[in-house]
């Protein structure tokens, strides 16, 4: 799958999972106050944001940052791939030990990639409330991005180092579903902002738009 895809199939998933807690939230403090809407997903009673509000516009950015380069993470096994052009050396190291398509492709490295992440988020909660559950967002970016290729006729490997490769044999890359697939996402990400109506929330959307478009 195209750089394109990924990006923008990790960056739905993220957004999906942001309105769903939103709605959620929404619902438990209804009674507090129709238009304070918590975003935390490690305790929903607790209202720390204002739809449209700076924190939050923050906070839904740095979530939906997260999952673009989750999207984009396991594709460093190849040199010629737009994080592995920005990243040469570890990049390099990568596909000379395992090749495209191996253990950045699979639970393993999807476990190894996030574990990082994981561990500075258990850190910068200290700065700012939100930031403790910011691995989550690149996790949902990796899986992303194993599902989509999962997707290809060439399939991946889940379970490496079993050399195995499934595969749904769906899209073939660069075909007209796969921008089909792009454009209904991107209608998405654009009716979203619906949902948060205020300047900040639509400025927000519009730079998505562009990132998936782009
Ligand atoms: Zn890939």
């Amino acid at each position: 799958m195209t750089y394109k895809t990924h990006k923008t199939v990790g960056l739905f998933l993220a957004m999906a999972f942001i309105i769903g807690n939103n709605i959620s939230n929404h619902l438990i403090n209804s009674n507090i106050s129709s238009n304070v809407v918590a975003i935390n997903l490690t305790n929903p009673t607790v209202t720390n944001s204002i739809p449209g509000g700076l924190i939050f516009f923050l906070e839904v950015f740095y979530y939906l940052y997260l999952a673009y380069l989750g999207s984009l993470y396991p594709d460093i096994d190849h040199i010629g791939s737009h994080l592995g052009h920005r990243r040469k050396v570890l990049s390099y190291y990568i596909a000379m030990k395992f090749g495209h398509r191996t253990i950045t492709h699979s639970l393993l490295g999807m476990l190894i990639g996030t574990l990082p992440v994981f561990l500075i988020s258990q850190t910068t909660w200290i700065f700012f409330n939100f930031g403790k559950i910011a691995w989550f967002y690149f996790t949902i970016g990796y899986f992303s991005h194993l599902f989509t290729d999962t997707m290809n006729p060439k399939g991946i490997p889940w379970l490496y180092p079993k050399k195995t490769m499934y595969s749904l044999n769906h899209f073939q890359m660069g075909t007209s579903s796969e921008e089909w697939m792009n454009v209904g996402t991107g209608g998405f990400l654009l009716a979203s902002s619906f949902l948060f109506p205020t300047p900040i929330s639509y400025a927000l959307f519009v730079y998505l738009l562009i990132l998936v478009i782009k």
